[in-house]
């Protein structure tokens, strides 16, 4: 039987590999908190890169006496069909080595009965699905790799595969991936990607029954809620949604997102009533002395916005280990009204992609998202990166980043 919300009563795992990263590098006063563990190739199944698998983390879970375990499912078939920092090893059409080396190894892991104790909480595919809805179409951000993967309906196939199997577990609790704001916040693309979300979750021979809710800002950046301004604000006769940052979005901040697309997830498409969100706040406290105190000025909209707004990037399309960035609100259980928990799916600490051509082993690429001399793309309104330099491949510890976070924090550490 599984509960309303897994986080409630729960005592989650700490990754005792984060945590004595974390430790070691000026974190001590956070080192305690919960990280998801990223399954984000075959090898990482069974341990790989001097990281520990999926069992011992596990077994260490049991150890520490926690009963939550928190993982992302990361592996389909064309990973990252928009970016390339986190590229993936199987091949588009590799659907079938998806699901007997990469998801059949792990049910077989979650559901042996020495874990069934732990309320396993399973983070299905980030950036994936919505991929499908808006760099897939031809559009201007498209690309050809996100065109082949809707032709092929392997991210579909994929999730769905996913959820249908993880679902058997009676303990697995499923959130898929719905991105954040910045991506999915337009009617114009919120209503698609419920119908995305509502159709791999209905294929492979998965239910919406399978699903258990969603995650916002996995591994982004977008603040948890703008304390000076609100969408519905005007300037002298203006709406801010007409400004060069929220460009007509109908959000501003990941909470108010969750809540709304919660609600559209349930009367268009047919989500149960009771899901529930997440939102990782790993890394969108932005605070630090850049932080803005109270509201912008009046003088235009654009300055009103630009004066108000805590998240301090280039722009909301920026997403490769932004400059300026903070840990963001501690992991906490049912915050507000929707919410199951904040968490913290991406580690601090770990790159989101290397600032310069790396070679590796693990399926990384290079995407100049995360070169601070790029001058943008499409998906980022032609905008300068807004990224750190000197960054490791995707998944490595990248110290500077990290004790920047960490000086940033809001709540402050
Ligand atoms: C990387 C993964 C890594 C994860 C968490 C992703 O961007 O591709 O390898 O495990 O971030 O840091």
């Amino acid at each position: 039987e599984r509960v309303d919300n897994p986080y409630v009563g729960a005592t989650p795992y700490v990754n005792e590999q984060w945590s004595a990263q974390a430790a070691a590098d000026g974190g001590e006063a956070i080192a305690d908190q919960p990280t998801f563990v990223w399954m984000d190739r075959r090898a990482a199944i069974g341990g790989a890169a001097g990281k520990w698998g999926l069992e011992r983390h596990l077994d260490e879970a049991l150890a520490q006496g926690a009963d939550l375990f928190e993982v992302v499912i990361y592996n389909l078939p064309g990973r990252d069909c928009a970016a390339l920092a986190s590229n993936g090893e199987l091949e588009p059409e590799q659907l079938d080595v998806y699901k007997e080396e990469y998801i059949n190894p792990i049910a077989d892991i979650l559901g042996d009965p020495k874990y069934a104790d732990l309320r396993i909480v399973a983070l299905i595919e980030p950036d994936s699905l919505p991929n499908m809805v808006t760099n897939a179409g031809g559009t201007d951000g498209s690309t050809d790799a996100c065109i082949e993967m809707k032709e092929l309906g392997n991210y579909e196939k994929g999730v769905g595969y996913a959820l249908n199997t993880l679902g058997d577990i009676p303990n697995v609790y499923n959130y898929v991936d719905a991105a954040h704001h910045g991506w999915l916040g337009w009617d114009t693309n919120m209503a698609p990607a419920v119908d995305e979300f509502a159709l791999a979750a209905t294929s492979e021979g998965a239910t919406v029954g399978d699903v258990h809710g969603f995650i916002v800002n996995t591994a982004n950046y977008g603040a948890l809620d703008e304390p000076h301004y609100d969408v519905t604000d005007s300037v002298g006769g203006t709406t801010v949604r007409n400004t060069d940052w929220v460009d007509w979005n109908q959000y501003v901040d990941q909470l108010s997102f969750a809540q709304g697309l919660r609600d559209l997830l349930v009367s268009r498409g047919g989500f149960d009533p009771g899901i529930g969100m997440l939102i990782d706040t790993s890394r969108n406290g932005w605070g630090g002395p850049d932080r803005p105190t109270g509201p912008g000025p009046e003088t235009s909209a654009n300055a009103y916005v630009d004066g108000s707004r805590i998240d301090g990037r280039i722009h909301p399309g920026n997403w490769c280990n932004q400059s300026g960035a903070g840990l963001g609100e501690r992991p906490v259980t049912a915050p507000e009204p929707g919410i199951d928990a904040y968490v913290w799916a991406k580690p601090p600490g770990e790159s989101d992609g290397s600032s310069e051509e790396i070679d590796n082993d693990e399926g990384k690429g290079f995407d100049r998202m995360c070169d601070p001399t790029y001058e943008g793309n499409a998906r980022n309104g032609n905008n300068p990166s807004g990224a750190l330099g000197d960054a490791p491949v995707a998944g490595h510890w990248f110290s500077a980043q990290f004790r920047e976070l960490v000086a940033n924090a809001y709540p402050p550490v």
